[in-house]
């Protein structure tokens, strides 16, 4: 039997996003940066903290929320997904279960309103989380929640409520790991790198420049997938519901995604709800 491995759209070995909270002014120049480069991802987003369209803030503040109307000008038309970031920002563990329902929902319900979207997407407010809140989560119909928790390494997540990153922009490996993310070659898995963080904490460290490194190191290339958190997680539960025969000579795709995958030397391509031999 050889191995049958997951390839991203396009047969690409390769996937890339990233997945930034709180909706900040500095969101902006991340999208000018990232987009340059091709890069895309998620935003997580307080829908309870927006302030007021006036918003006057005081020299040297860093942590600048957007209010609504410019929040929806800088996203709208950037392709990337907008994700819940609980309500108020307020930490799950340790809250009643209807509160922290409350949170989740209320800020899920809020961001459909003005994004006119489904919102399945979720980041875990200071990183905090427990069994509770991914049982809520996964009650409210959310598909993935992100943690804070690095793995400096580009495996598909195996619980998407529970979902690693491969690493925060602060953190010294940083680039490292970038080269041997765009150096590996033929990989026996489907390669993930994850990246988050706040763009705030390019203007208080003064290190956009990391930003630009990066976003040119892995950009542009084209055995990578630039996609936002959803996208990706919902390829890799489409291509879990594939269907084989024993000879793994027929393969049906039940599903609406087009689908890539590697079987021994073959690279096979199967086109949504379509039937493809191998
Ligand atoms: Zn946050």
């Amino acid at each position: 039997m050889a191995n049958l491995i997951m390839r991203f759209p396009g047969g690409k070995t390769k996937a890339l996003t990233l997945s930034y909270d709180d909706g900040v002014e500095q969101d902006e120049r991340l999208l000018e940066i990232t987009k340059k480069h091709g890069l895309k991802g998620t935003f997580n987003i307080n829908s309870g903290c927006f302030p007021p369209a006036d918003v006057k803030y005081a020299p040297g503040t860093i942590h600048r929320r957007m209010p609504l109307h410019r929040l929806k000008e800088v996203y709208d038309g950037s392709g990337w997904e907008i994700a819940a970031h609980a309500y108020t920002h307020a930490t799950l563990v340790g809250l009643p279960g209807n509160l922290a329902t409350d949170e989740i929902l209320r800020d899920r319900k809020t961001l459909e309103e003005i994004f006119g979207t489904v919102i399945r997407g979720f980041a875990y407010p200071y990183g905090a989380y427990d069994d509770k809140s991914v049982e809520i989560l996964k009650n409210c119909g959310f598909a993935y929640a992100r943690t804070v928790n690095s793995t400096h390494d580009f495996y598909i997540p195996q619980d998407w409520l529970r979902m690693p990153a491969t690493c925060h922009h602060n953190d010294p490996e940083l680039m490292k790991l970038a080269e041997r993310f765009t150096e590996a070659k033929n990989s026996w898995h489907p390669m993930l790198f994850y990246l988050w963080g706040h763009s705030y904490e390019f203007e208080e460290l003064n290190n956009w420049k990391v930003l630009e490194d990066f976003a040119e190191a892995v950009g542009a290339r084209d055995d990578v997938w630039y996609a936002t958190n959803i996208e990706i997680c919902d390829y890799c539960e489409a291509f879990k519901r594939l269907i084989f025969d024993t000879a793994m000579k027929i393969c049906i795709n039940p599903t609406a995604s087009d689908l890539w995958f590697c079987y021994g030397e073959k690279d096979v391509y199967v086109p949504a709800g379509a039937r493809a031999e191998i």
